[in-house]
């Protein structure tokens, strides 16, 4: 199934991202995580790429083969470029055929100042064409509500979007955002630029103040008022933070599917209870 054909069904699509974990977890952590993110039945899955460094269990191609094989769940794998010479994706591509996995999120990745990095592909627009020729792939990229913290302006970055759409981008996630705002502005400016594949919200509920400070200076992402107020008097308390947090996404994804959306792509930090809950309290709002 390509994630593409999961739109336009009158509904919102709702998908998850996990991670493959960390070397230090147990070997069947993955298989707790997708037992408890089966319940939630997500419209597909997708497992993140080279983020953890090689400190993981398993290589995304594993992870994905599980959730397509295993559980029988639409798998994404994210594939980067910065680091990979052709015949390097050429060979994770034929990986991922093998296994049945249909659908690969293009992403250049970010430049490691300690790596130089390889020139076979400069940008994700390259990665998304050259996945194209290569086989019958479904192709996915990222976009940035608040803009990509590289670029000069919100204008380039769009203009830059819709080229790795017309590239042949099939549909496009979301990079986390707290202030839905941001990201209606965003989805406006897009379709005013004549970007018309589906575009999926990322929602991270949050947690934890430490990983949330961490993951916000990397991304740049803003954190509006109403969410300082709550890192600030949960903070210290995580308890009442993942009480809190958990509210926070769930308010923002109903506003989200209320205003329309295409679909909520969430950020689960391979937390399957935490997915449970927020999908539990949205079961009737993704109905509709
Ligand atoms: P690009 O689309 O190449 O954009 C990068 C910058 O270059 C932007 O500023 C853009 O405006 C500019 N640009 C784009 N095209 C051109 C062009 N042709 N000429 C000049 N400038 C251009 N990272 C991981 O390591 N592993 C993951 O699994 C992972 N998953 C992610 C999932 C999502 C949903 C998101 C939003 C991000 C993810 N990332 C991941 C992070 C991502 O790799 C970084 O944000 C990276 O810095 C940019 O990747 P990109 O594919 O958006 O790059």
């Amino acid at each position: 199934m390509k994630i593409k054909n999961l739109f336009g069904q009158g509904r919102p699509v709702f998908s998850c991202e996990v991670f493959p974990p960390k070397k230090t977890s147990p070997a069947d952590s993955i298989y707790k995580t997708l037992d408890g993110l089966k319940d939630i039945k997500p419209d597909f899955i997708s497992v993140t790429f080279g983020a953890g460094g090689s400190q993981v269990n398993q290589s995304t191609r594993e992870i994905a083969s599980i959730i397509q094989n295993t559980y029988h769940i639409p798998a994404m794998a994210h594939l980067t470029c910065v680091n990979a010479t052709k015949g390097e994706v050429t060979a994770l591509l034929a990986g991922l055929k093998d296994e049945g996995v249909e659908n690969v999120l293009a992403l250049r990745g970010d430049r490691n100042p300690d790596l130089p990095p390889k020139t076979d592909f400069l940008h994700a627009d390259e990665l998304v064409s050259f996945i194209l020729r290569r086989g019958d792939f479904g192709v996915s990229a990222a976009c940035y509500p608040e803009g990509h913290p590289e670029s000069a302006d919100m204008v380039s970055d769009i203009r830059y979007l819709k080229q790795k759409v017309d590239a042949g981008a099939q549909h496009l996630v979301s990079q986390l955002f707290f202030d839905n705002e941001d990201f209606f502005r965003f989805l406006e400016h897009c379709r005013m630029a004549g970007i018309t594949v589906p575009i999926e919200a990322g929602i991270m509920p949050v947690l934890n103040r430490g990983s949330i400070e961490r993951m916000v200076s990397l991304c740049g992402a803003s954190i509006p008022k109403k969410l300082s107020r709550i890192l600030a008097r949960y903070g210290d308390h995580p308890e009442a933070l993942r009480q809190a947090g958990i509210a926070y996404a769930i308010d923002q994804i109903a506003d989200l599917m209320a205003a329309g959306v295409d679909g909520i792509h969430l950020y689960t930090m391979n937390n399957p209870a935490v997915a449970k809950e927020i999908s539990g309290s949205i079961s009737s709002i993704r109905a509709v």
